[in-house]
């Protein structure tokens, strides 16, 4: 239900990279990161030396980029480690990574059709999206491999929906997209090396498990 609403390139501020949280608009001087890369805030980085980083502070850095990265609140990201870390198959941190791409907002963002992730929740919430011919509206949602995902056919007209299909895009190998259909089909569980992702989940892991 709950979301972020501060802005969102503070972001890209606070963890000295471009997190593309508002999708392409990152890449453009709309950026403040281009202006300011310092730590937002009154006193980011006043002093000459930049501000010392404790242990706990350089796995929470990790933590909470991951959690702005996927729009996912404290409570439920907690969740997902602690689902992860139940499991013995497969690392923890690679699970966590695991389980975030797995969400139905996340898929439409990795299929292309989304300029964001905060629009592919939207796409999600405004019943534009079909799993296996029923209609899911729930973000959080975890798809399962062989489910089929389709998609309100009216979609394709709307002009952010064009600008993010027009982008050049590749779809990670566990997904399957036509996108002269608009047609997405989920073929395995995303493996590590297919994903990329700009925080490092060990840390995350670790800022739990401490
Ligand atoms: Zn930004």
């Amino acid at each position: 239900m709950a979301r972020y609403t501060q802005p969102s390139c503070k972001r890209c501020r606070r963890y000295g990279e471009k997190l593309f949280l508002k999708g392409d608009k990152c890449n453009t001087k709309k950026c403040p990161f281009e202006q300011k890369p310092k730590v937002p805030g009154m006193h980011g980085q006043t002093g000459r030396r930049p501000p010392k980083i404790t242990d706990y502070g350089m796995h929470l850095h990790e933590k909470q980029k991951a959690k702005f990265y996927y729009g996912v609140m404290e409570t439920q990201f907690k969740g997902y480690y602690n689902e992860s870390a139940r499991q013995r198959k497969i690392p923890t941190g690679d699970r966590l990574v695991q389980l975030l791409e797995l969400r139905l907002d996340n898929v439409v963002y990795r299929l292309g059709l989304a300029t964001s992730r905060a629009h592919a929740r939207q796409i999600v919430l405004h019943r534009k999206v079909r799993i296996n011919g029923k209609y899911c509206n729930i973000p959080s949602y975890s798809v399962t491999p062989g489910e089929k995902i389709t998609f309100v056919t009216s979609l394709k007209d709307n002009v952010f929906v064009k600008e993010a299909l027009s982008k050049t895009n590749t779809v990670g190998e566990w997904l399957a997209f036509d996108a002269d259909k608009i047609e997405a089909e989920i073929l395995s569980l995303p493996d590590k090396t297919q994903v990329q992702v700009p925080f490092n989940e060990q840390f995350v892991v670790e800022f739990y498990s401490k």
